[in-house]
């Protein structure tokens, strides 16, 4: 089944970049996967709109195909009753994938939120863990340079698939906060050659490490998820989404630490409710409403409100910093 479903390998022996074969999987996908195509165009008619909060900014995109992902139910027991939609033997005919160093499968967003928006799912059915799988996500980060970013979205932050493992990747500086990062960011410490920040003014518990040791950047990864374990006095994966790149010879990692799924607003009723479902692009400042009132009436006091009710605190994150 996975030999039917490759497109095509890498490493593989034609010597074309990763970035390449992305390109040539991307228009392929459109020819013979209407799904795809329709994805695609559909796109040119999404709205955005930009609303300054402040210190920051955010974009909102109103993209109604985004509901099934918005709205997915993630509950164990609605994830038990579907059939997964990332495993091999599950995806429509139409779809190939690239298979990445024999272990992931880069499969075509067919919903996407921008142009040539991957999803990297693995081989195998397996839960959503960046601790057990931070190596590959550095290697895709730093083989998909610099046209790419790769992002995690932890099983209880937004991923609609935290049963089987997947990463996801956006044309670099798509998510608003690679580049506004410059601005806010604020050095903490340095730990073995890792430059450890968190960003100031920005509305959201962020902290970015950098580096240019593959090694020192997993280790100084998982020493953060421990002390992140610790504190939240949890055995589950600490709550959070990742955007890794790789740039100047160093991996950058963007990791938001939640506190929470959903915002309250999400579960009102009716007229009160406001479809907002944030995972990594959306807490990176392009937030998706797929609901047209939705992208009307969200202001500056909504999404202040929404960030910090999802984020940890202040204090938190620089206790936390400090033990790292
Ligand atoms: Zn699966």
């Amino acid at each position: 089944m996975l030999s039917q479903k490759t497109f095509t390998q890498f490493p593989g022996t034609s010597q074309r970049s990763l970035h390449e074969l992305f390109l040539q999987l991307y228009a392929d996908q459109q020819l013979h996967w209407p799904m795809l195509a329709g994805g695609v165009a559909a796109l040119h008619n999404v709205q955005t709109r930009t609303i300054d909060c402040g210190t920051f900014s955010v974009r909102l995109q109103y993209n109604p195909k985004r509901i099934v992902s918005s709205g997915a139910k993630v509950d164990a027991a609605s994830i038990q009753e579907r059939k997964c939609f990332l495993c091999v033997g599950n995806l429509p005919p139409e779809q190939q994938g690239i298979l990445y160093k024999e272990k992931f499968l880069v499969l075509c967003n067919p919903m996407p939120i921008f142009r040539e928006h991957f999803t990297i799912s693995h081989i195998d059915h397996i839960p959503q863990s960046i601790e057990e799988q931070i190596l590959p996500f550095l290697s895709l980060a730093k083989d998909l340079s610099p046209h790419y970013s790769v992002f995690y979205n932890g099983p209880k932050c937004g991923a609609s698939a935290p049963d089987h493992m997947h990463f996801q990747s956006a044309p670099s500086g798509m998510i608003p906060v690679e580049m506004e990062l410059l601005g806010h960011a604020r050095i903490k410490k340095n730990l073995n050659g890792i430059t450890i920040s968190s960003l100031d003014r920005y509305g959201r518990s962020v902290v970015v490490l950098e580096g240019k040791s593959k090694q020192e950047m997993e280790l100084t990864f998982l020493r953060l998820t421990s002390v992140l374990r610790k504190t939240m006095k949890t055995n589950d994966e600490p709550m959070m989404n990742v955007i890794a790149s790789f740039l100047n010879e160093s991996w950058r990692l963007i990791i938001f630490i939640r506190s929470k799924h959903r915002p309250a607003v999400y579960f009102k009723e009716g007229e009160e409710r406001v479809l907002i479902s944030p995972a990594s692009v959306d807490m990176g400042g392009l937030v998706v409403t797929p609901i047209e009132k939705d992208f009307r009436s969200v202001d500056a006091p909504l999404m202040n409100e929404i960030y910090k009710e999802l984020s940890v605190s202040e204090d938190m994150l620089n206790t936390v910093i400090e033990k790292i």
